[in-house]
């Protein structure tokens, strides 16, 4: 393959230099036309009726394997047996590798759009239904062109991942002894992969177009910092890369030194500094990188890989842990967002046209009381020390709120009535994601103790784009002023109400977002453990009056364009080594 650059988004700063391994699970997915010369007719023309052969070979051997009950099983497979032994089908797409100079598994999609197209004019709708068939028996003959499914715990060397999609699953399985980095062909710049990306602090890139040409066993350079991956890069990029990867390595180590720092600008406005965290393992990170308790434990993560859904006692005994290793230091325990594309195996995948719409968070919650109330249950019992909050997820009116706090409040008499001790004071907040939640701010206020704007979901539901989607993450912006005036309405209403408000989505990482929401005075920010050193240092270096006044500019500017370069300038000249290691929301 010769050097060639892909482009995506940059989700994860890094940088990483070293060979690939393609995941090839969703072997559809991947179909790409690469073209042909005619040298090569023979050779793809080959595989085509190579992968027929194993396919035919294996299904032979399954049916085989049918116990004689199963008849419709087994007629399904000699339907399927009868598609395969059928010249016509692999003719049609060898014709195509030669008459398109395309591959093999081009040529395949060509032959089985042209069943389809035949198929639908046929007027029986059970006939017509068994396109199905083909579609079925060339996913098999696909999965021999591109090698068997792959797993990601099959990496055995350090190798840099790539891979249609990443769910939130998966990434719990990404061991750092075995990948270095990164990149999807889907996905936006919160995808969960992404948030896990940075926890684990490796370079990580999605949204990368073309990715599947690279497959197995290519050398690349993966620059996080700017999206790119550069294949088969020449000798003297690999040369700049390494020092680039050491210079990054160095700033670090420097910026990490005054981590434990309180973040106070210098005319001394102090934010608190909370830290992120989607598993209990990542707690020594938090604290390590200078987090002042943790803000956001994401606690469906541990849902994530696992069968059976863990019992009362298990959460109980992770979050007294957790509490007492934070302890004098808070955390905040959101409760289960589950759904969307957070699937616990136990529940399985819902289905659902729009997931991000559909049983997501509390909802999901709402629908499974008995796991919703062990996990209150968990959560208070583990409230003694006194430095435990809880958090609602995707609150979205009043009703609502008013029904999960009835829940909440009786369990809470349940556990009083069997003696069993809680914090009486624990404080309760509710996540602000939702448009209609940002709207009736000064009501949600009046309810709770405490907000948490969730900016990665305001973000996505407020301009109506999917957070994971490449295809719209160009309208991803943090500094569209619909975004950043619901933001002040929310911060605004809760101070009017006596209440503080945090900000835990990745804005509050974003080293170009934070001066400005800090102009909002908000009173803390929670973020990946990874960014807290280079943010409490940007803080550190800045003054409240200057915050406010870039937030003044921005708000008074009507294009999104126009506040991203204002932003990027600005910033860019007063923290220039700062801002040489980052990947940023806002688009250049
Ligand atoms: C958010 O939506 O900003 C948030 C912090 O929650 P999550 O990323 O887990 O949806
Ligand atoms: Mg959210």
């Amino acid at each position: 393959m010769a050097r060639r650059i892909i482009k995506g988004i940059p989700v994860s700063a890094g940088l990483a230099i070293g060979k690939t391994y393609f995941l090839n699970r969703d072997s559809e997915t991947s179909i790409v036309r690469v073209n042909i010369t005619p040298e090569q007719v023979p050779q793809e023309t080959e595989r085509i009726r190579h992968g027929f052969r194993l396919a035919l070979e294996d299904l032979e051997e399954l049916r085989k394997k049918v116990p004689r009950e199963l008849k419709e099983k087994a007629a399904i497979i000699d339907s399927h047996i009868m598609i395969l032994r059928d010249k016509k089908f692999q003719n049609a797409a060898c014709h195509y590798v030669g008459s398109r100079l395309i591959n093999a598994e081009w040529a395949l999609e060509n032959a089985v759009g042209d069943i389809e197209k035949a198929f639908s004019r046929i007027e029986d709708e059970y006939i017509r239904s068994r396109i199905q068939d083909v579609r079925l028996v060339a996913g098999r003959v696909r999965s021999q062109l591109f090698g068997q499914p792959k797993n990601i715990s099959e990496v055995s060397e350090r190798m840099i991942l790539l891979a249609h999609d990443l769910s939130p699953a998966d990434t719990l399985e990404l061991k750092l002894d075995k990948i270095m980095a990164f990149a999807t062909i889907t996905g936006g710049k919160t995808s969960h992969a992404g948030i896990i990306a940075r926890s684990l602090q490796i370079p990580a890139i999605v949204g990368a177009e073309g990715l599947e040409e690279i497959q197995d066993d290519h050398l690349v350079v993966l620059d996080g910092f700017n999206g790119k991956i550069i294949i088969e890069p020449s000798e003297k990029e690999i040369t700049r890369f390494t020092e680039l990867k050491f210079r990054f390595g160095e700033y670090q180590s420097q910026v990490k030194r005054n981590c434990h720092l309180p973040a106070e600008t210098i005319d001394g406005y102090q934010m608190q500094v909370l830290a992120n965290i989607e598993l209990f393992e990542e707690v020594t990170s938090a604290i390590d990188n200078g987090g002042e308790g943790i803000g956001l434990y994401r606690t469906e993560y541990s849902f994530l890989n696992r069968e059976s859904l863990p019992s009362e006692e298990e959460l109980y005994e992770e979050y007294r842990d957790l509490a007492s290793i934070v302890y004098p230091q808070k955390v905040v325990f959101r409760t289960l967002d589950l759904g969307a594309d957070k699937i616990a195996p136990h529940f399985g995948a819902l289905k659902e046209l729009n997931p991000a719409l559909g049983l997501r968070g509390i909802r999901f919650c709402r629908q499974h009381p008995d796991l919703f109330q062990a996990q209150l249950r968990a959560i208070l019992r583990a409230s003694t020390m006194g430095n435990v909050s809880i958090l609602f997820p995707l609150i979205s009116g009043m009703q609502e709120l008013v029904e999960v706090k009835e829940i909440y409040f009786r369990v809470r008499e349940e556990l009083k009535a069997q003696q069993v001790s809680f914090d009486p004071e624990l404080p309760m907040g509710i996540m602000i994601e939702l448009p209609s939640a940002v709207f009736i701010a000064d009501m949600l206020a009046r309810e709770v103790d405490f907000f948490s704007i969730g900016t990665n979901d305001l973000i996505q539901y407020s301009l109506g784009i999917d957070r994971t989607n490449k295809h719209v993450s160009y309208l991803y912006q943090p500094l569209h002023p619909a975004v950043l005036r619901s933001i002040k309405y929310v911060i605004d209403a809760a101070h009017a109400a006596g209440i503080a408000v945090n900000i835990c989505g990745e804005m509050a990482a974003d080293p170009y977002c934070i001066p400005i929401l800090m102009g909002m005075q908000l009173d803390s920010v929670s973020l990946n453990p990874q960014a807290i050193p280079g943010i409490k240092r940007i803080i550190r270096q800045t003054t409240m009056d200057e915050c406010k006044d870039l937030l003044k500019q921005v708000l008074s500017s009507n294009e999104v364009p126009q506040s991203n370069r204002l932003v990027r300038d600005k910033i860019f000249t007063r923290f220039p080594e700062e801002l040489m290691f980052y990947t940023s929301l806002i688009e250049d």
